[in-house]
C-alpha cells in the first residue's frame, strides 16, 4: 500500500510475546491490518527476536517458560541496541505490585487481561507515535542540515563503536580527512551560496564513493569531510582515497581560483591502526590530520598516507 506521497506505506513492526497461542492469536487478529507481526511463545526467542528484528514496540506477557517476561524486559532494557524498544506487559497478574514492578524496569505501559480491545489499541498507538518521532529526532540530530551526510557526532559515535567492535575482534580500522583544496577562494569568488551547492555535491560525490555497508562519511566541520573505513588497512584506505579523488574530480565543478587544478580538487590524509583498549581513538584523526597536511604542503589534490602508520607496517614485528 502506498501513502499520500506514493511512498510505500512501511508499517510500525510489532512483537507479540505470549506462550498461548490463543492470546497470541487474538493479539494478531487485533493489530495485524496496520503491523508487521513477529510472534515469539518463550523468553529466549523473544529477546533473539528483539535483537535480530528490532521491532517498534514489544507487547510482553509476564508468565513465560524458561525467563520471565520480568527478565527479557531487564535484558533488553541492559542492551543499547534495544533498550530504546518500549515494552508493554500484557498480562493476567493484574496485582499493583507486578505492574509496578514491570514499569520499574523500564516497561512503558501495562495492560491486563483479559484487555479490551480499544484500550490495547490506543496505549499501543500512542507509544508508537512516540517511539517513532523519538527515532525521527535521533536520526535527524545525526545528520548534517547543510549536506544531508552523517554530521560530526554521527562521526563520533561510529568511531567509537567501530574502534570498541575491532578491540574485542581484531581487525585494522582506516580513516580518512578530506580538505577541500582552495575553498576559501572558491567562496571568495563564487560567492556562498554556490560555497554552499558545492558543499552539497562534494558530500554526496564522498558518499557515492564508498561500497562496504560499514564504511562511513561524514562531514567532519566546514569543508572538512571524513570517511570511517572498519576492518579496512592502509592500502584498502589509499584505494578509497583515489576513489574519493576521482568522484570529486569526475564532478567537474570549475575553480578558475584555484592554484593547482581548474576544477574543485580535494586534499586527503590516509591513516589506519589496529585499534587496542584503553587506546584513544582520536589518535588515529590526529595521524589523518598530519597526512593530510602532508598532501596540502606537497602541492594538494592528492592523499598522503600516514608516515608513522606506514613505518610500523614496514617494520617486521618484533621477535621475526
Ligand atoms: P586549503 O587548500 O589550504 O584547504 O585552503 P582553504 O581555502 O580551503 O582553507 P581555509 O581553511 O583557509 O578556508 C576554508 C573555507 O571554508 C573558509 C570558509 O569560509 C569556508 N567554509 C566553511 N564552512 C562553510 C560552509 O558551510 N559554507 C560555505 N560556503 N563555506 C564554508
Ligand atoms: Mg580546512
Ligand atoms: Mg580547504
Amino acid at each position: 500500500m502506498d501513502d499520500e506521497s506514493g511512498h510505500p506505506k512501511v508499517k510500525p513492526r510489532l512483537l507479540i510475546v505470549d506462550d498461548q497461542a490463543l492470546n497470541i492469536h487474538a493479539l494478531n487478529e487485533l493489530f495485524r491490518a496496520d503491523h508487521e507481526i513477529y510472534m515469539a511463545m518463550d523468553g529466549n526467542k523473544a529477546v533473539d527476536m528483539a535483537l535480530t528484528q528490532f521491532p517498534d514496540l514489544i507487547l510482553l506477557d509476564v508468565m513465560l517458560p524458561g525467563i520471565d517476561g520480568y527478565e527479557v524486559c531487564r535484558r533488553l532494557k541492559a542492551s543499547p541496541l534495544t533498550a530504546g524498544i518500549p515494552v508493554i506487559f500484557v498480562t493476567a497478574k493484574g496485582e499493583e505490585a507486578d505492574e509496578a514492578k514491570g514499569l520499574e524496569l523500564g516497561a512503558v505501559d501495562y495492560i491486563s487481561k483479559p484487555f479490551h480491545p480499544g484500550i490495547a489499541r490506543a496505549r499501543v498507538k500512542t507509544h508508537l507515535t512516540l517511539k517513532l518521532q523519538s527515532d525521527y529526532l535521533k536520526s535527524q540530530a545525526s545528520i548534517d542540515g547543510l549536506t544531508g551526510i552523517a554530521n560530526r557526532r554521527a562521526f563520533e559515535q561510529h568511531l567509537h563503536a567501530a574502534w570498541s567492535h575491532l578491540c574485542r575482534d581484531g581487525g585494522w580500522l582506516g580513516l580518512i580527512l578530506v580538505d577541500i583544496d582552495y575553498f576559501k577562494r572558491f567562496n571568495d569568488h563564487y560567492g556562498h551560496l554556490a560555497g554552499d551547492q558545492c558543499l552539497r555535491l562534494v558530500a554526496a560525490a564522498l558518499d557515492s564513493g564508498i561500497r562496504r555497508p560499514l564504511d562511513m562519511v561524514a562531514r567532519y566541520g566546514g569543508e572538512e569531510f571524513v570517511c570511517v573505513l572498519p576492518g579496512t588497512h592502509l592500502s584498502g584506505a589509499a584505494t578509497v582515497a583515489q576513489q574519493l579523488s576521482d568522484a570529486v574530480e569526475n564532478l567537474k565543478i570549475p575553480h578558475v581560483e584555484s592554484l593547482v587544478a581548474d576544477r574543485v580538487t580535494i586534499s586527503q590524509g590516509v591513516a589506519c591502526l589496529q585499534p587496542k583498549q584503553g587506546q584513544d581513538a582520536h589518535q588515529l584523526v590526529g595521524l589523518a590530520d598530519q597526512a593530510l597536511y602532508q598532501a596540502k604542503e606537497s602541492g594538494r589534490a592528492r592523499f598522503r598516507l600516514s608516515e608513522v602508520c606506514n613505518r610500523k607496517l614496514q617494520s617486521p614485528p618484533v621477535g621475526h
